[in-house]
This record gives C-alpha cells, sequence and structure tokens, in this order.
C-alpha cells in the first residue's frame, strides 16, 4: 500500500466514525428528527455539549475509558460500537467499490440499517419510514449498477431481486400469519423484503440462513447465561441486518464454499 492509499483508508475510517456519531444521535432523538440538526453533539447523561476535540467520540471514549469528561459517568457502548461498525462497513464499501456513486448509494443504505439495528435493539420496533427510505436507495443503487454493466434492460437481472423481494416478504409473512406476530412482526417482514430487494436471489436465501443461526447463537448464549428465558423476545431485526451485511459482502463465497463442501 503507498502513502497515497494509506491516507484515502484513514479518511475513509474518519468518514465513517463521524457519521457513526451522527446515527447515534439519529437513534437518541429519532422522535424529535429536527433537533437532530439543531443541536450539537452532547453527553446523554449530563447534555454537556462536547468541545471540537471530543468530535470523534469513538477516540475520546477510548481514551476517556467510556466515561463522559464532565460528569464522569459511564457512556453507553452501543456509541462506539455503531461507530466502528460503520467505519468497518465503509472500509468494506470503498474496498469493493472505490470512491464511487455505487459506494455514495451503499455508505446511505448501510446507515439506515445500522439505524434499524440499534433502534429495532432499544425499541423492539422498526420504524417504517427507515425501510421506504433505503428501499428508494437500493433501488437506485440496482439501477445505478445494472446501467454501467449495460444490463439494465435485462430480465433476469431484475427478475433476480424480484425474486429476492418476493422470497423474504413470503418467508417472513408466512412466520408472521401462522405465528399471530408473536416470533416476528410486520417491520420484520418489511425488513426481510428489503432485504430481499438488496441481495437479490439466491444471495437472500443465504442471508435469512444467516439471520436464524446468528439470533438462535446469540439466544442459546443469553439463555445460558440465564439472562433471558424461552419467554422474552429478542428483536430480529438485529440478526437480519448482520445477515444482510454478510451476503452482501461475502454471500457468493459463502454458497461457493457450501457447494464445494457437499462436493457437488
Ligand atoms: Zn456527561
Amino acid at each position: 500500500m503507498d502513502i497515497f492509499q494509506a491516507i484515502i483508508l484513514i479518511l475513509v475510517v474518519l468518514f465513517g466514525l463521524s457519521v457513526g456519531s451522527f446515527l447515534n444521535v439519529v437513534i437518541l432523538r429519532f422522535d424529535d428528527i429536527e433537533s437532530v440538526i439543531k443541536t450539537r453533539s452532547h453527553c446523554p447523561k449530563c447534555k454537556k455539549n462536547l468541545p471540537w476535540y471530543d468530535l470523534v467520540p469513538f477516540f475520546s471514549y477510548i481514551i476517556l475509558a467510556g466515561r463522559c469528561r464532565h460528569c464522569k459517568k459511564y457512556i453507553s457502548v452501543q456509541y462506539p460500537i455503531v461507530e466502528a461498525l460503520i467505519a468497518l462497513i465503509f472500509i468494506l464499501i470503498y474496498g469493493q467499490y472505490g470512491i464511487t456513486i455505487n459506494s455514495l448509494f451503499l455508505a446511505i443504505i448501510s446507515s439506515l440499517l445500522i439505524v434499524v439495528a440499534v433502534y429495532d435493539w432499544l425499541h423492539s420496533e422498526i420504524p417504517d419510514i427507515l425501510i421506504y427510505s433505503a428501499a428508494v436507495f437500493a433501488l437506485g443503487f440496482i439501477t445505478y449498477s445494472l446501467w454501467q454493466t449495460q444490463t439494465l434492460l435485462n430480465i433476469d437481472a431484475w427478475l433476480s431481486y424480484t425474486y429476492g423481494l418476493m422470497i423474504g416478504f413470503g418467508f417472513f409473512g408466512f412466520l408472521v400469519i401462522v405465528s399471530h406476530q408473536k416470533w416476528m412482526g410486520w417491520g420484520d417482514v418489511l425488513l426481510a423484503t428489503l432485504m430481499g430487494l438488496i441481495l437479490g436471489y439466491p444471495n437472500v436465501i443465504v442471508a435469512l440462513f444467516l439471520a436464524f443461526l446468528l439470533g438462535s447463537l446469540f439466544s442459546l448464549v443469553l439463555m445460558a447465561t440465564k439472562k433471558k428465558t424461552m419467554k422474552d423476545a429478542i428483536p430480529f431485526g438485529p440478526f437480519l441486518v448482520a445477515a444482510t451485511f454478510i451476503a452482501f459482502f461475502w454471500g457468493t463465497n459463502l454458497i461457493n464454499i457450501y457447494f464445494l463442501r457437499l462436493g457437488l
């Protein structure tokens, strides 16, 4: 890696951390979205504004060992996790698409998905508006990608996304109906439909499988450590989102490995 590439990479990381920090504010004040733009970043406990040198809160969090500079209270680990995740996702996008229009679409879609995951984790609810916004950008991404590869009028390419969307919607719609919304809610159905649109067929199958795998593993760990029982509902959104990212970046590899193992 030459010095120029290293600088770009550092900038991508810093940009990711800053976007992550902004998303934390969006998650915190989602019901009062106007205030997100009007007010500056501040400590969630003592409300004191962050000085300029805390503008990348991720580093401050590490330096101050998870406490606020002023009130010394512990700040939720959600903040640095969201920042680090967005930075990581931006690196992956940059690695695959460079600095392009595609990357811009993907950065926006990823940011919306991370907000969905954390919001669902905190409130067991998936705001529709986030899914619809992400769907618009996903359509933009697909259209632009197909136009670039001159397959915009290729029916098969569109069919892949249509099948993906139908599988996500059909499978989760079925689960919601047979469980009377006990296992999942309609928010999960919308999210799964969005996943299908983003990933297309057959990647959506990989993502659905991964989501259930991750969700079950997590439940087992919680039950083993007695933090939750079978009766506690765990929001499924975070697992759907995690699975979407894994399938998006490594889905084709996973499919190949799976079939190689089976010797097909
Ligand atoms: Zn504070």
